[in-house]
């Protein structure tokens, strides 16, 4: 899995590659390289040129900016079809949260900061990593469903000396979405039912401090009841009464990973995305364009969260009848 920016691929991911061509040598594989991207980009000249057997390239204009979700569920597509050994990150920041999203998306064994990364006839994959804040080393080996997804601490597994001047084949792997099918899927998952409990809905809409008071919240059960979704709340609306505890979302509420959460006046606190940042699609609606829940969401809509309610409803009514 290949992080890059600016053009450029980030040198923990072409450690991630050595690692991987050192483990293909061993069991007699191939390595893939996976690159994301919103458009062709020169970084993947350099993937292209990295040692790997092939580069299997998506590309879509969605995926410009980083979202777990996005990036979580067009990695999990590819990883699906190609049925891998084991998947390498960096551990990044990004890939430290894509390598536990896909472990848990694909029911597969994890270890993270790995120092070492082996493969033994009849044993698999072992990985060292480092316990007891560097104290110790623990050997792991991997059971259950292949891949074993590993995420590589940076600047141990630097290649000695450059990749012989091959190139790799490039095999395109970008998703198709449009408007239309984002719609369709919509309805699917409308379709689905809406249980009202928070932790089982395929739809959260959730309200925060920024909806002002207990007497707006039928905007929020207006649109959840024409989506089929429950109701959640940050901490601060159950605190003041205006929500009952059972919608809290967080850390020391509720955790849910719906298909659709949206999130009305609320900040992205770290407590309150402890409990909704595995949604597969996040929208949020906040009047501050540099509130923190912009940064985990794939749609945002910056404004006031009273107007914009009544407007999305009535879209999504019109969306849902069409
Ligand atoms: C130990 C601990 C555990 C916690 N557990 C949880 C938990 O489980 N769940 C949880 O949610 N929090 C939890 N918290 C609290 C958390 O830290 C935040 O304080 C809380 O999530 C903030 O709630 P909020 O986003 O509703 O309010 P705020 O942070 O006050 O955000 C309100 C947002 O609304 C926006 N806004 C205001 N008016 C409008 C408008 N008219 N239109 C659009 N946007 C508007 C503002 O720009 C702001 O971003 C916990 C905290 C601690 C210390």
């Amino acid at each position: 899995m290949i992080e890059h920016g600016g053009g450029r691929v980030k040198p923990a991911s072409l450690e991630a590659v050595h690692a991987a061509r050192s483990l293909a040598a061993k069991t007699g594989g191939q390595v893939q390289a996976l690159f994301l991207a919103q458009a062709n980009d020169p970084a993947q000249q350099t993937v292209v040129r990295s040692g790997v057997d092939q580069v299997l390239l998506m590309i879509h204009p969605e995926l410009e900016n980083y979202t777990s979700s996005r990036y979580l569920s067009t990695v999990v597509e590819c990883i699906k079809k190609g049925g891998p050994l084991a998947v390498l990150l960096a551990a990044t920041n990004h890939g430290k949260e894509l390598a536990s999203g896909l472990a848990s998306m694909l029911g597969s064994g994890l270890a993270t900061d790995c120092i070492g990364l082996d493969y033994i006839e009849g044993t698999g994959i072992t990985v060292q990593r480092p316990v007891y804040g560097g104290k110790a080393l623990s050997s792991v080996e991997f059971s259950g469903p292949d891949p074993a997804i590993i995420s590589l601490r940076p600047n141990v597994f630097r290649p000695d000396s450059a990749p012989k001047e091959t190139e790799a084949s490039i095999i395109d792997h970008s998703p198709e979405w449009s408007g239309q099918s984002r719609l369709l899927n919509l309805k699917e998952i409308v379709k689905g039912g809406g249980a009202l409990d928070i932790t089982e809905a395929r739809i959260v809409v959730s309200g925060g401090l920024g909806m002002q008071g207990p007497e707006n919240f039928h905007l929020i059960e207006t649109l959840a009841g024409v989506l089929g979704a429950a109701v959640g709340a940050s901490r601060p609306v159950v605190d003041s009464g205006w929500r009952e505890y059972s919608n809290q979302v967080g850390q020391t509420g509720r955790t849910v990973a719906p298909d659709l959460y949206i999130a009305c006046g609320i900040s992205g606190a770290v407590q309150h995305l402890a409990g909704m940042s595995s949604s597969k699609c996040i929208v949020a609606i906040n009047k501050d364009p540099e509130a923190p829940i912009f940064d985990i969401a794939d749609y945002g809509i910056v404004g006031d969260v009273l107007k914009i309610l009544p407007i999305l409803t009535q879209e999504f009514k019109k969306a849902l009848q069409e």
